[in-house]
Protein backbone atom coordinates (compact mmCIF):
# COMPACT_ATOMS: atom_id res chain seq x y z
CA UNK A 1 0.00 0.00 0.00
CA UNK A 2 0.92 3.75 -0.66
CA UNK A 3 1.97 5.50 1.76
CA UNK A 4 -0.43 8.30 0.42
CA UNK A 5 -3.53 5.17 0.79
CA UNK A 6 -2.89 5.51 4.57
CA UNK A 7 -5.25 7.31 7.10
CA UNK A 8 -3.46 9.31 9.63
CA UNK A 9 -4.30 7.09 12.34
CA UNK A 10 -2.74 3.98 10.54
CA UNK A 11 0.12 6.38 10.41
CA UNK A 12 0.58 7.19 13.84
CA UNK A 13 0.27 3.58 14.50
CA UNK A 14 3.01 2.25 12.32
CA UNK A 15 5.33 5.41 13.64
CA UNK A 16 5.20 4.56 17.43
CA UNK A 17 6.06 1.32 16.28
CA UNK A 18 9.30 2.32 14.30
CA UNK A 19 10.10 4.14 17.47
CA UNK A 20 9.94 1.35 19.89
CA UNK A 21 12.14 -0.96 17.58
CA UNK A 22 14.74 1.65 16.99
CA UNK A 23 15.10 2.07 21.25
CA UNK A 24 15.90 -1.47 21.76
CA UNK A 25 18.43 -1.78 19.07
CA UNK A 26 19.88 1.68 20.83
CA UNK A 27 19.73 -0.50 24.19
CA UNK A 28 20.96 -3.38 22.57
CA UNK A 29 24.18 -1.67 21.26
CA UNK A 30 24.24 0.16 24.38
CA UNK A 31 24.13 -3.34 26.52
CA UNK A 32 27.12 -4.54 23.84
CA UNK A 33 29.23 -1.70 24.27
CA UNK A 34 28.90 -1.87 28.32
CA UNK A 35 29.43 -5.85 28.16
CA UNK A 36 33.11 -5.08 26.15
CA UNK A 37 33.95 -2.22 28.33
CA UNK A 38 33.77 -4.74 31.24
CA UNK A 39 35.88 -7.27 29.76
CA UNK A 40 38.46 -4.81 28.88
CA UNK A 41 37.94 -3.74 32.66
CA UNK A 42 38.88 -7.34 33.65
CA UNK A 43 41.35 -7.78 31.27
CA UNK A 44 43.05 -4.25 32.46
CA UNK A 45 43.22 -5.20 36.15
CA UNK A 46 44.20 -8.94 35.42
CA UNK A 47 47.26 -7.15 33.72
CA UNK A 48 47.58 -4.63 36.56
CA UNK A 49 47.22 -7.54 39.49
CA UNK A 50 49.94 -10.02 37.25
CA UNK A 51 52.54 -6.57 36.82
CA UNK A 52 51.77 -6.02 40.94
CA UNK A 53 52.07 -10.25 41.42
CA UNK A 54 55.56 -10.05 39.36
CA UNK A 55 56.95 -6.98 40.54
CA UNK A 56 55.85 -7.14 44.35
CA UNK A 57 58.62 -6.41 46.73
CA UNK A 58 57.23 -9.06 49.14
CA UNK A 59 56.23 -12.69 48.73
CA UNK A 60 52.96 -14.07 47.50
CA UNK A 61 51.83 -17.76 46.83
CA UNK A 62 48.43 -18.35 45.84
CA UNK A 63 46.96 -21.71 46.88
CA UNK A 64 44.44 -23.82 45.42
CA UNK A 65 41.95 -23.87 48.64
CA UNK A 66 40.52 -26.90 48.38
CA UNK A 67 43.37 -29.30 47.98
CA UNK A 68 46.69 -27.04 49.29
CA UNK A 69 48.31 -27.36 46.09
CA UNK A 70 50.82 -24.27 45.08
CA UNK A 71 48.83 -22.18 41.71
CA UNK A 72 51.01 -19.24 41.26
CA UNK A 73 54.50 -18.03 43.07
CA UNK A 74 55.55 -14.56 42.30
CA UNK A 75 59.58 -14.10 41.64
CA UNK A 76 60.36 -12.40 44.94
CA UNK A 77 59.36 -15.20 46.72
CA UNK A 78 61.60 -17.61 44.28
CA UNK A 79 64.66 -15.48 45.08
CA UNK A 80 63.91 -15.19 48.64
CA UNK A 81 63.76 -18.90 49.21
CA UNK A 82 65.87 -19.91 46.61
CA UNK A 83 63.54 -22.49 45.06
CA UNK A 84 62.93 -22.56 40.95
CA UNK A 85 59.21 -21.76 40.04
CA UNK A 86 58.82 -25.67 39.16
CA UNK A 87 59.57 -26.48 42.25
CA UNK A 88 56.88 -24.99 43.98
CA UNK A 89 53.94 -25.24 41.00
CA UNK A 90 51.67 -27.45 41.67
CA UNK A 91 53.31 -29.20 44.97
CA UNK A 92 51.25 -29.30 48.00
CA UNK A 93 52.32 -26.45 49.88
CA UNK A 94 53.53 -28.70 52.95
CA UNK A 95 55.54 -30.87 50.53
CA UNK A 96 58.09 -27.73 50.22
CA UNK A 97 59.27 -27.82 53.75
CA UNK A 98 59.51 -23.83 53.87
CA UNK A 99 57.14 -23.53 56.37
CA UNK A 100 58.42 -25.07 60.66
CA UNK A 101 55.38 -24.69 62.02
CA UNK A 102 52.26 -23.65 60.33
CA UNK A 103 51.67 -25.44 57.34
CA UNK A 104 53.99 -28.25 58.08
CA UNK A 105 51.92 -31.14 57.21
CA UNK A 106 48.17 -31.78 55.58
CA UNK A 107 46.59 -31.33 59.07
CA UNK A 108 48.06 -27.96 59.43
CA UNK A 109 46.79 -27.04 56.09
CA UNK A 110 43.49 -27.92 56.43
CA UNK A 111 43.37 -25.86 60.29
CA UNK A 112 44.72 -22.58 57.74
CA UNK A 113 42.43 -23.13 55.23
CA UNK A 114 39.60 -23.23 57.86
CA UNK A 115 40.07 -19.67 58.51
CA UNK A 116 39.52 -16.84 56.61
CA UNK A 117 42.45 -14.37 57.52
CA UNK A 118 45.48 -15.73 59.36
CA UNK A 119 48.42 -13.25 60.36
CA UNK A 120 51.96 -13.86 61.98
CA UNK A 121 54.47 -10.86 63.19
CA UNK A 122 57.21 -13.22 63.19
CA UNK A 123 57.12 -16.57 61.56
CA UNK A 124 60.59 -18.72 60.63
CA UNK A 125 60.71 -19.90 57.26
CA UNK A 126 63.64 -22.02 56.00
CA UNK A 127 65.35 -21.48 52.80
CA UNK A 128 66.48 -23.92 50.14
CA UNK A 129 70.28 -23.74 51.67
CA UNK A 130 69.02 -24.30 54.91
CA UNK A 131 68.86 -21.05 56.52
CA UNK A 132 66.25 -19.88 58.93
CA UNK A 133 64.73 -16.16 57.50
CA UNK A 134 61.83 -14.48 59.70
CA UNK A 135 58.67 -13.22 57.89
CA UNK A 136 55.52 -11.52 58.69
CA UNK A 137 52.71 -13.81 57.25
CA UNK A 138 49.45 -13.25 56.30
CA UNK A 139 47.03 -15.38 54.19
CA UNK A 140 43.25 -14.49 52.76
CA UNK A 141 40.99 -17.07 51.51
CA UNK A 142 38.87 -15.84 48.39
CA UNK A 143 37.25 -16.52 45.63
CA UNK A 144 39.02 -16.09 41.69
CA UNK A 145 37.59 -17.73 38.78
CA UNK A 146 34.82 -20.27 41.10
CA UNK A 147 37.64 -21.28 42.99
CA UNK A 148 38.61 -20.74 46.35
CA UNK A 149 42.12 -19.78 46.98
CA UNK A 150 44.37 -18.77 49.54
CA UNK A 151 46.80 -15.75 48.74
CA UNK A 152 49.94 -15.94 51.23
CA UNK A 153 51.45 -12.50 51.31
CA UNK A 154 55.06 -13.60 53.45
CA UNK A 155 57.10 -10.51 54.37
CA UNK A 156 61.06 -10.90 54.38
CA UNK A 157 61.70 -9.03 57.68
CA UNK A 158 65.34 -11.01 58.67
CA UNK A 159 67.14 -7.37 58.26
CA UNK A 160 64.18 -5.70 60.85
CA UNK A 161 64.67 -8.64 63.40
CA UNK A 162 68.56 -9.02 63.25
CA UNK A 163 68.25 -4.38 63.89
CA UNK A 164 65.60 -5.49 67.01
CA UNK A 165 68.64 -8.20 68.12
CA UNK A 166 71.08 -5.93 67.81
CA UNK A 167 68.98 -2.54 69.69
CA UNK A 168 68.18 -5.14 72.24
CA UNK A 169 71.93 -5.93 72.76
CA UNK A 170 72.64 -2.27 72.78
CA UNK A 171 69.84 -1.63 75.45
CA UNK A 172 71.09 -4.37 77.76
CA UNK A 173 74.57 -3.15 77.40
CA UNK A 174 74.23 0.01 78.29
CA UNK A 175 71.68 -0.80 81.55
CA UNK A 176 74.58 -2.85 82.67
CA UNK A 177 77.01 -0.21 82.47
CA UNK A 178 75.22 2.46 84.05
CA UNK A 179 74.93 -0.39 86.55
CA UNK A 180 78.34 -1.20 86.76
CA UNK A 181 79.73 2.79 86.88
CA UNK A 182 76.93 2.86 89.95
CA UNK A 183 78.55 -0.04 91.61
CA UNK A 184 81.75 1.52 90.45
CA UNK A 185 81.16 4.43 92.57
CA UNK A 186 79.27 2.73 94.98
CA UNK A 187 82.21 0.52 95.77
CA UNK A 188 85.24 3.29 95.42
CA UNK A 189 83.10 5.29 98.14
CA UNK A 190 82.89 2.72 100.29
CA UNK A 191 86.35 1.38 100.28
CA UNK A 192 87.62 4.77 100.36
CA UNK A 193 84.90 6.02 103.01
CA UNK A 194 85.37 2.67 105.29
CA UNK A 195 89.23 3.38 106.47
CA UNK A 196 88.99 7.03 106.67
CA UNK A 197 86.25 6.59 108.79
CA UNK A 198 88.66 3.88 110.84
CA UNK A 199 91.33 6.50 111.16
CA UNK A 200 89.51 9.60 111.71
CA UNK A 201 87.18 7.99 114.59
CA UNK A 202 89.36 6.46 115.92
CA UNK A 203 91.46 9.52 115.99
CA UNK A 204 88.99 11.61 117.39
CA UNK A 205 88.38 8.61 120.24
CA UNK A 206 92.13 8.98 121.35
CA UNK A 207 91.44 12.38 122.46
CA UNK A 208 89.06 11.17 125.00
CA UNK A 209 90.65 11.91 128.43
CA UNK A 210 91.62 9.14 131.16
CA UNK A 211 92.37 6.41 128.10
CA UNK A 212 93.34 3.36 129.25
CA UNK A 213 96.89 3.07 127.73
CA UNK A 214 95.50 -0.61 126.38
CA UNK A 215 92.80 1.11 124.78
CA UNK A 216 95.14 3.78 123.33
CA UNK A 217 97.43 1.15 121.39
CA UNK A 218 94.46 -0.61 120.60
CA UNK A 219 93.01 2.30 118.61
CA UNK A 220 96.25 3.57 116.93
CA UNK A 221 96.59 0.04 115.41
CA UNK A 222 93.27 0.38 113.94
CA UNK A 223 94.19 3.75 112.80
CA UNK A 224 97.72 2.19 111.15
CA UNK A 225 95.52 -0.56 109.73
CA UNK A 226 93.20 1.59 108.06
CA UNK A 227 95.88 3.80 106.53
CA UNK A 228 97.58 0.91 105.19
CA UNK A 229 94.14 -0.19 103.82
CA UNK A 230 93.94 3.46 102.74
CA UNK A 231 97.40 3.18 101.20
CA UNK A 232 96.77 -0.07 99.37
CA UNK A 233 93.73 1.14 97.36
CA UNK A 234 95.53 4.02 96.37
CA UNK A 235 98.65 1.91 95.66
CA UNK A 236 96.35 0.15 93.62
CA UNK A 237 94.72 3.25 92.11
CA UNK A 238 98.41 4.58 90.83
CA UNK A 239 99.54 0.62 89.49
CA UNK A 240 96.98 1.19 87.58
CA UNK A 241 97.34 4.63 86.41
CA UNK A 242 100.79 3.71 85.32
CA UNK A 243 99.88 0.44 84.06
CA UNK A 244 97.00 2.58 81.82
CA UNK A 245 99.65 5.41 80.98
CA UNK A 246 102.13 3.14 79.65
CA UNK A 247 104.86 3.97 82.50
CA UNK A 248 105.05 0.97 84.40
CA UNK A 249 108.17 -0.61 83.72
CA UNK A 250 109.42 -4.12 83.95
CA UNK A 251 112.42 -4.87 86.14
CA UNK A 252 113.94 -8.57 85.15
CA UNK A 253 116.52 -10.54 87.00
CA UNK A 254 117.43 -13.86 88.12
CA UNK A 255 114.64 -15.17 90.49
CA UNK A 256 113.84 -18.46 92.06
CA UNK A 257 110.41 -19.74 91.55
CA UNK A 258 110.34 -22.42 94.51
CA UNK A 259 111.75 -19.53 96.83
CA UNK A 260 109.10 -17.46 96.02
CA UNK A 261 106.11 -19.73 96.38
CA UNK A 262 107.72 -21.10 99.61
CA UNK A 263 108.39 -17.34 101.04
CA UNK A 264 103.71 -16.75 99.66
CA UNK A 265 103.31 -20.58 101.30
CA UNK A 266 105.04 -19.57 104.87
CA UNK A 267 103.47 -15.78 104.87
CA UNK A 268 100.18 -16.59 104.10
CA UNK A 269 99.92 -20.51 106.77
CA UNK A 270 99.17 -19.00 109.29
CA UNK A 271 96.05 -16.52 107.85
CA UNK A 272 94.30 -19.17 105.95
CA UNK A 273 94.89 -22.28 108.61
CA UNK A 274 93.14 -19.45 110.90
CA UNK A 275 89.73 -19.50 108.49
CA UNK A 276 89.92 -22.89 109.05
CA UNK A 277 91.07 -23.85 105.42
CA UNK A 278 93.76 -25.78 104.40
CA UNK A 279 97.04 -24.80 102.63
CA UNK A 280 99.25 -26.77 100.05
CA UNK A 281 101.64 -25.67 97.50
CA UNK A 282 103.17 -28.04 94.80
CA UNK A 283 106.65 -26.79 93.09
CA UNK A 284 107.20 -28.91 89.59
CA UNK A 285 110.91 -27.91 89.65
CA UNK A 286 113.92 -29.07 91.95
CA UNK A 287 114.79 -26.27 94.00
CA UNK A 288 118.36 -25.79 92.16
CA UNK A 289 116.57 -25.42 88.52
CA UNK A 290 113.56 -23.48 89.56
CA UNK A 291 115.85 -19.88 88.36
CA UNK A 292 114.05 -18.16 85.90
CA UNK A 293 114.83 -14.51 84.51
CA UNK A 294 111.76 -12.44 85.26
CA UNK A 295 110.19 -9.47 87.34
CA UNK A 296 110.14 -10.65 90.63
CA UNK A 297 108.27 -8.05 92.05
CA UNK A 298 105.70 -8.55 89.25
CA UNK A 299 105.34 -12.21 90.06
CA UNK A 300 105.19 -11.63 93.39
CA UNK A 301 102.57 -9.47 92.65
CA UNK A 302 100.62 -11.71 91.14
CA UNK A 303 100.84 -14.27 93.21
CA UNK A 304 100.34 -12.41 96.26
CA UNK A 305 96.87 -11.16 94.49
CA UNK A 306 95.49 -14.25 93.79
CA UNK A 307 95.98 -15.96 97.10
CA UNK A 308 94.85 -13.17 98.74
CA UNK A 309 91.51 -13.14 96.46
CA UNK A 310 91.23 -17.10 97.44
CA UNK A 311 91.57 -16.11 101.18
CA UNK A 312 89.02 -13.40 100.85
CA UNK A 313 86.33 -15.47 98.64
CA UNK A 314 86.45 -18.73 100.71
CA UNK A 315 85.53 -19.93 103.97
CA UNK A 316 86.19 -23.96 104.11
CA UNK A 317 88.28 -26.56 102.11
CA UNK A 318 91.78 -25.97 100.38
CA UNK A 319 93.69 -23.37 98.75
CA UNK A 320 96.66 -24.67 96.54
CA UNK A 321 98.93 -22.75 94.68
CA UNK A 322 101.44 -24.31 92.53
CA UNK A 323 103.06 -24.49 89.25
CA UNK A 324 103.64 -26.56 86.07
CA UNK A 325 106.07 -26.54 83.02
CA UNK A 326 104.60 -26.33 80.03
CA UNK A 327 106.94 -26.44 76.79
CA UNK A 328 108.79 -22.75 77.17
CA UNK A 329 106.20 -21.57 79.88
CA UNK A 330 105.43 -21.71 83.53
CA UNK A 331 101.82 -22.50 83.99
CA UNK A 332 101.53 -21.41 87.60
CA UNK A 333 97.72 -21.56 89.68
CA UNK A 334 96.12 -20.67 92.67
CA UNK A 335 93.07 -22.98 93.29
CA UNK A 336 90.42 -22.34 96.06
CA UNK A 337 87.06 -24.38 97.25
CA UNK A 338 85.51 -20.92 97.76
CA UNK A 339 82.46 -18.87 96.07
CA UNK A 340 83.37 -19.28 92.79
CA UNK A 341 82.31 -16.98 89.73
CA UNK A 342 78.99 -16.78 87.43
CA UNK A 343 80.06 -18.21 84.25
CA UNK A 344 78.60 -14.24 82.68
CA UNK A 345 81.31 -12.73 85.54
CA UNK A 346 84.08 -14.67 84.52
CA UNK A 347 85.41 -12.04 81.79
CA UNK A 348 83.96 -9.09 83.23
CA UNK A 349 86.34 -9.60 86.62
CA UNK A 350 89.84 -8.58 85.02
CA UNK A 351 88.46 -5.44 83.74
CA UNK A 352 89.35 -2.57 86.28
CA UNK A 353 87.01 -1.54 88.75
CA UNK A 354 84.76 -4.63 88.39
CA UNK A 355 83.73 -7.17 90.65
CA UNK A 356 81.89 -10.40 90.13
CA UNK A 357 78.98 -9.22 92.44
CA UNK A 358 78.36 -6.25 91.50
CA UNK A 359 74.39 -5.85 93.36
CA UNK A 360 77.52 -6.13 96.33
CA UNK A 361 75.05 -9.19 98.39
CA UNK A 362 78.26 -10.16 100.31
CA UNK A 363 80.10 -6.68 100.56
CA UNK A 364 83.52 -7.91 100.09
CA UNK A 365 86.26 -5.28 101.14
CA UNK A 366 88.04 -4.61 97.28
CA UNK A 367 88.24 -2.04 94.89
CA UNK A 368 88.17 -4.72 91.80
CA UNK A 369 91.89 -3.58 91.01
CA UNK A 370 93.78 -6.45 92.01
CA UNK A 371 92.59 -8.73 89.11
CA UNK A 372 92.55 -6.12 86.50
CA UNK A 373 96.88 -5.07 87.61
CA UNK A 374 97.75 -8.93 87.72
CA UNK A 375 96.45 -9.28 84.09
CA UNK A 376 98.53 -6.39 82.80
CA UNK A 377 101.63 -7.40 84.97
CA UNK A 378 101.09 -11.06 83.49
CA UNK A 379 100.69 -9.97 79.95
CA UNK A 380 103.92 -7.57 80.60
CA UNK A 381 105.80 -10.38 81.43
CA UNK A 382 104.43 -12.09 78.08
CA UNK A 383 101.85 -14.96 79.52
CA UNK A 384 98.24 -15.07 80.04
CA UNK A 385 95.68 -14.67 82.90
CA UNK A 386 92.52 -16.81 83.00
CA UNK A 387 90.29 -18.72 85.58
CA UNK A 388 88.28 -21.50 85.84
CA UNK A 389 85.49 -21.71 88.04
CA UNK A 390 82.04 -22.97 89.47
CA UNK A 391 79.32 -20.86 91.34
CA UNK A 392 79.27 -22.69 95.02
CA UNK A 393 82.39 -24.97 93.83
CA UNK A 394 85.79 -22.75 93.48
CA UNK A 395 87.78 -21.00 91.28
CA UNK A 396 91.23 -22.14 89.51
CA UNK A 397 93.02 -19.01 88.76
CA UNK A 398 96.29 -19.87 85.90
CA UNK A 399 98.70 -17.48 84.39
CA UNK A 400 101.33 -18.29 82.03
CA UNK A 401 105.40 -16.79 81.80
CA UNK A 402 107.87 -17.64 79.86
CA UNK A 403 110.73 -19.49 80.92
CA UNK A 404 113.31 -16.20 80.55
CA UNK A 405 112.41 -12.88 79.41
CA UNK A 406 114.15 -9.53 77.76
CA UNK A 407 115.63 -7.61 80.34
CA UNK A 408 114.24 -4.46 80.30
CA UNK A 409 114.78 -0.93 81.87
CA UNK A 410 114.45 -1.03 85.65
CA UNK A 411 112.27 0.89 88.06
CA UNK A 412 113.56 1.37 91.71
CA UNK A 413 110.92 1.90 93.64
CA UNK A 414 110.24 0.03 96.88
CA UNK A 415 107.69 0.73 99.27
CA UNK A 416 108.00 -0.74 102.51
CA UNK A 417 105.25 -0.48 105.14
CA UNK A 418 107.14 -2.13 108.08
CA UNK A 419 106.47 0.53 111.37
CA UNK A 420 109.07 -1.60 113.69
CA UNK A 421 111.10 0.62 115.54
CA UNK A 422 114.57 1.68 114.62
CA UNK A 423 117.12 2.62 116.88
CA UNK A 424 118.55 6.00 115.61
CA UNK A 425 122.34 6.18 114.73
CA UNK A 426 122.94 9.47 113.61
CA UNK A 427 121.99 12.45 115.83
CA UNK A 428 122.84 16.74 115.79
CA UNK A 429 121.88 17.13 112.83
CA UNK A 430 120.93 20.75 111.33
CA UNK A 431 118.00 20.13 109.68
CA UNK A 432 115.58 22.26 106.92
CA UNK A 433 112.11 20.45 106.55
CA UNK A 434 110.43 22.06 102.82
CA UNK A 435 106.67 21.59 103.00
CA UNK A 436 103.80 23.61 102.33
CA UNK A 437 101.58 21.02 104.20
CA UNK A 438 101.35 21.50 108.25
CA UNK A 439 100.36 17.99 109.24
CA UNK A 440 102.75 16.69 106.96
CA UNK A 441 105.45 19.26 108.01
CA UNK A 442 104.74 18.33 112.12
CA UNK A 443 104.83 14.54 111.22
CA UNK A 444 108.44 15.27 109.95
CA UNK A 445 109.78 16.93 112.20
CA UNK A 446 108.70 14.38 114.91
CA UNK A 447 110.14 12.31 113.13
CA UNK A 448 113.31 13.77 113.00
CA UNK A 449 113.52 15.09 116.43
CA UNK A 450 115.68 12.14 118.13
CA UNK A 451 118.68 12.99 115.89
CA UNK A 452 118.76 16.79 115.12
CA UNK A 453 120.24 19.75 117.01
CA UNK A 454 118.06 22.55 115.13
CA UNK A 455 114.86 21.86 112.76
CA UNK A 456 114.09 24.68 110.53
CA UNK A 457 111.25 25.28 108.38
CA UNK A 458 110.29 26.82 104.81
CA UNK A 459 106.48 26.74 103.48
CA UNK A 460 107.91 27.12 99.60
CA UNK A 461 111.29 26.94 97.66
CA UNK A 462 111.74 30.54 97.84
CA UNK A 463 112.00 30.22 101.40
CA UNK A 464 113.81 27.26 101.41
CA UNK A 465 116.63 28.59 99.41
CA UNK A 466 117.03 31.71 101.38
CA UNK A 467 117.40 29.40 104.92
CA UNK A 468 119.81 27.67 103.15
CA UNK A 469 121.93 30.55 101.98
CA UNK A 470 121.98 31.90 105.76
CA UNK A 471 122.88 28.56 107.08
CA UNK A 472 125.43 27.12 105.14
CA UNK A 473 126.10 24.39 108.01
CA UNK A 474 122.73 22.82 107.43
CA UNK A 475 123.44 18.74 107.12
CA UNK A 476 120.03 17.87 105.49
CA UNK A 477 116.99 19.69 103.65
CA UNK A 478 113.69 17.16 103.52
CA UNK A 479 112.38 19.04 100.42
CA UNK A 480 108.75 18.21 99.35
CA UNK A 481 108.55 18.50 95.43
CA UNK A 482 104.74 20.23 94.88
CA UNK A 483 104.94 23.31 96.67
CA UNK A 484 103.78 27.11 95.78
CA UNK A 485 106.32 29.87 94.19
CA UNK A 486 109.44 27.69 93.30
CA UNK A 487 108.71 24.00 93.61
CA UNK A 488 111.14 21.25 94.74
CA UNK A 489 112.81 20.62 91.69
CA UNK A 490 114.11 23.85 90.83
CA UNK A 491 114.77 25.00 94.52
CA UNK A 492 117.15 22.17 94.78
CA UNK A 493 118.72 23.19 91.44
CA UNK A 494 119.40 27.02 92.91
CA UNK A 495 120.34 25.57 96.18
CA UNK A 496 122.96 23.27 94.09
CA UNK A 497 124.45 26.29 93.02
CA UNK A 498 126.01 27.18 96.26
CA UNK A 499 125.68 24.36 98.24
CA UNK A 500 126.96 21.09 96.68
CA UNK A 501 127.72 19.38 100.23
CA UNK A 502 124.05 19.17 101.74
CA UNK A 503 122.24 16.48 101.62
CA UNK A 504 118.76 16.67 99.73
CA UNK A 505 116.09 13.94 100.11
CA UNK A 506 113.21 14.82 97.63
CA UNK A 507 109.57 13.56 99.27
CA UNK A 508 106.65 13.58 96.90
CA UNK A 509 102.86 12.39 97.07
CA UNK A 510 102.84 10.99 93.05
CA UNK A 511 104.69 7.87 93.68
CA UNK A 512 105.00 8.07 89.62
CA UNK A 513 107.95 6.40 87.54
CA UNK A 514 110.00 9.15 86.83
CA UNK A 515 109.67 11.17 89.75
CA UNK A 516 112.81 9.84 91.15
CA UNK A 517 114.65 10.79 87.84
CA UNK A 518 113.80 14.30 87.88
CA UNK A 519 114.30 14.71 91.46
CA UNK A 520 118.06 13.49 90.99
CA UNK A 521 118.36 14.99 88.24
CA UNK A 522 117.29 18.38 89.66
CA UNK A 523 120.37 17.58 92.72
CA UNK A 524 118.33 15.74 95.16
CA UNK A 525 120.14 12.95 96.70
CA UNK A 526 117.29 10.08 97.01
CA UNK A 527 113.78 10.69 96.88
CA UNK A 528 110.85 9.01 98.76
CA UNK A 529 107.36 8.61 97.87
CA UNK A 530 104.50 9.86 100.74
CA UNK A 531 103.21 8.60 102.65
CA UNK A 532 107.29 8.70 104.68
CA UNK A 533 107.38 5.36 106.44
CA UNK A 534 109.48 6.52 109.46
CA UNK A 535 112.50 3.53 108.85
CA UNK A 536 112.67 4.03 105.48
CA UNK A 537 113.65 7.63 106.24
CA UNK A 538 116.04 6.88 109.06
CA UNK A 539 117.83 4.20 106.92
CA UNK A 540 118.33 6.80 104.05
CA UNK A 541 119.12 9.26 106.84
CA UNK A 542 122.02 6.75 108.30
CA UNK A 543 123.40 6.10 104.56
CA UNK A 544 124.87 9.57 104.70
CA UNK A 545 125.24 10.32 107.94
CA UNK A 546 126.94 7.31 110.01
P1 LIG B 1 88.63 -7.13 94.48
O1 LIG B 1 89.46 -6.08 95.12
O2 LIG B 1 87.18 -6.74 94.38
O3 LIG B 1 88.84 -8.48 95.04
P2 LIG B 1 89.84 -8.17 92.05
O4 LIG B 1 90.14 -7.46 90.77
O5 LIG B 1 90.94 -8.85 92.73
O6 LIG B 1 89.13 -7.09 92.96
O7 LIG B 1 88.70 -9.23 91.74
C1 LIG B 1 87.57 -8.83 90.97
C2 LIG B 1 86.38 -9.66 91.35
O8 LIG B 1 86.58 -11.02 90.95
C3 LIG B 1 86.12 -9.74 92.84
O9 LIG B 1 85.37 -8.63 93.29
C4 LIG B 1 85.36 -11.03 92.97
O10 LIG B 1 84.00 -10.81 92.68
C5 LIG B 1 85.94 -11.89 91.85
N1 LIG B 1 86.97 -12.84 92.35
C6 LIG B 1 88.31 -12.70 92.29
N2 LIG B 1 88.94 -13.77 92.81
C7 LIG B 1 87.98 -14.62 93.20
C8 LIG B 1 87.98 -15.93 93.81
N3 LIG B 1 89.13 -16.57 94.10
N4 LIG B 1 86.78 -16.50 94.06
C9 LIG B 1 85.62 -15.87 93.75
N5 LIG B 1 85.55 -14.65 93.18
C10 LIG B 1 86.71 -14.03 92.90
Amino acid sequence: MNILDKTKEELIRELRELQQENNSLKTLFNDISRLKKTEMALIASEIRYRSLFESAKDGILILDAETGMIVDVNPFLIDLLGFSHDQFIEKFIWEIGIFKDIIANHDKFLELKKKEYVRYNDLPLETKDGRIIHVEFVSNVYLADNQNVIQCNIRDISARIEIEKELIKAKVGAEESDRLKSAFLANMSHEIRTPMNGILGFAGLLKEPNLSGEKQQKYIRIIEKSGARMLNIINDIISISKIESGLMEVNISESNINEQIEYIYTFFKPEIEGKGIQFIFKNHLPFSKAIIRTDREKLFAILTNLVKNAIKYSEKGTIELGYDKKNEYLEFYVKDSGIGIDSHRQKAIFERFVQADISDEHAYQGAGLGLSISKAYVEMLGGKLWVESKKGIGSTFYFTIPCTIEVMRSDGITNSTTNDVMEPQVKHLKILIVEDDDTSDLLISIMLTEISREILHAKNGLEAIELCRNNPDMDLILMDIKMPVIDGYEATRQIRQFNKDVIVIAQSAYALTGDREKAIEAGCNEHLSKPVIKNELMSLIQKYFS
